[in-house]
């Protein structure tokens, strides 16, 4: 038996999982989907930031397209970590591509124009 918060909406429901990952405690579907993953399958959405060379900003944030296998998370950080870019840079542009192996890219959250 596992006990996990939901962290799928902001309502934080209490799940409790059996050993045949029967799922308990969610007001929703997305909750047992969440549970069954999070117990099978770990993954996070990593948010961070680069180094960039602009006359504005010297941090850009950056963000992983689509969610990341979770034992993947510190090894992801130590590239983001490495990198440098420059602008000008947009919203979505993708910064490492297919990181490790995942097929997620880590992609610019914000404009930076000069
Ligand atoms: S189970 Fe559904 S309602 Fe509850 S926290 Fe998860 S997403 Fe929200």
């Amino acid at each position: 038996m596992k006990e996990l918060i939901c962290i799928v909406c902001p309502r934080g429901c209490h799940l409790t999982v059996d050993d045949n990952l029967n799922v308990s405690g969610n007001n929703c579907p997305r909750g047992e989907a969440y549970a069954k993953a999070e117990l099978t399958h770990p993954t996070r959405t990593l948010t961070s930031t680069v180094k960039i060379t602009s006359k504005l900003e010297v941090r850009c944030p950056v963000k992983t397209d689509k969610p990341l296998p979770k034992e993947k998370i510190y090894e992801a950080m130590d590239l983001i970590n490495h990198v440098k870019i420059s602008a000008p840079v947009k919203i979505g542009d993708i910064i490492l591509e297919n990181i490790l192996g995942t097929d997620v890219n880590i992609v610019a959250t914000k404009n930076i124009n000069e």
